[in-house]
C-alpha cells in the first residue's frame, strides 16, 4: 500500500497519520504472517531506532481498536500475534510455518439470520479463523 493510501485509511478511521504508525503498518503489510509485538519492534529498529516497545504496543492497541489489525488465535511463546485486516476477510493460518491465506468467502453471514431469529440477538459482527497445516507442511 502506498503511503497516501495508508494516509487515507488512517483518515477514514479517524487516526492521525504519524511516521511511527505508518512504519508499523508498512512492516505488517510487508510481513503478512502473524507477528508478535517484539518481532514488529525488532523489524522497526532495523529501519529507525526512535521507538520504544511500549510505543509499539500503544500503536497496536490503537490499530486493534480501529480494526486495522486483528489478534490471531495463534500465539508465539504465549505472546499475542497480530496481522493486518483487509476488510471483511477470514484467515487460514498454518500452525507450522505461520503462512496466512485469506479466505474469500464468508460462510457466517448465512447463519446470522437464523441465529438472530432464534435468539433475538442483534448480531453486529463475528470473528472466524481457521487453522491447520498448509500443503507444504502436511
Ligand atoms: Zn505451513
Ligand atoms: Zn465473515
Amino acid at each position: 500500500m502506498k503511503s497516501n493510501e495508508v494516509k487515507q485509511l488512517f483518515q477514514k478511521e479517524g487516526l492521525r497519520f504519524t511516521s511511527q504508525r505508518n512504519l508499523v503498518f508498512d512492516i505488517m503489510s510487508k510481513h503478512p504472517r502473524p507477528l508478535t509485538a517484539d518481532e514488529i519492534y525488532f523489524l522497526y529498529l532495523e529501519q529507525d531506532e526512535s521507538i520504544s516497545l511500549s510505543t509499539i504496543y500503544r500503536i497496536l492497541e490503537l490499530f486493534l481498536e480501529k480494526e486495522i489489525i486483528t489478534k490471531t488465535l495463534l500465539t508465539d511463546n504465549n505472546k499475542a500475534c497480530y496481522v493486518l485486516r483487509h476488510g471483511h476477510k477470514h484467515l487460514l493460518v498454518c500452525l507450522n510455518c505461520k503462512k496466512i491465506t485469506e479466505v474469500k468467502e464468508c460462510p457466517v453471514h448465512y447463519f446470522e439470520d437464523d441465529i438472530q431469529n432464534a435468539t433475538q440477538f442483534k448480531i453486529t459482527g463475528h470473528k472466524l479463523e481457521l487453522y491447520g497445516l498448509c500443503p507444504e507442511c502436511q
